[in-house]
């Protein structure tokens, strides 16, 4: 049996998620399931779970396979106060769907924003 490292993601947020977005991958906003009549949205964690141990639908996002790869290969930096991710390259990604990430502001820690030289807070 082929085993694959994966962590546990709860599935009535994901069910949820699914709900709230329409099948939509919050990032490039393709509905697979409409374009194509397969569901293959994925959900990975904005900060990683070994990190955060957070798996509450605010730290999850609902994408297709190709952001989600994306996302795994290039590791950018998540930044809270603009929903975007920043790449190492200066590419944006931003969310084009929100209704459960907290921004910055509105009280989530600024754990997300450890990063070697990116600076996204202006003092
Ligand atoms: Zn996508």
């Amino acid at each position: 049996m082929k085993s694959v490292k994966q962590r546990k993601v709860n599935l009535k947020i994901v069910r949820d998620l699914r709900h709230i977005y329409n099948g939509k991958c919050q990032l490039c906003v393709i509905n697979p399931s409409e374009n194509f009549g397969v569901d293959i949205l994925e959900s990975p964690h904005i900060e990683y779970f070994s990190k955060s141990q957070n798996s509450n639908s605010d730290n999850i996002l609902l994408t297709c396979p190709d952001c989600h790869n994306i996302l795994y290969k290039l590791n950018p930096i998540f930044n809270d106060e603009t929903l975007s991710y920043v790449f190492k390259k200066g590419n944006i990604l931003a969310l084009q769907e929100n209704k459960t990430i907290i921004t910055a502001q509105q009280e989530r820690p600024q754990t997300r924003m450890k990063t070697g030289s990116m600076v996204f807070l202006v003092a």
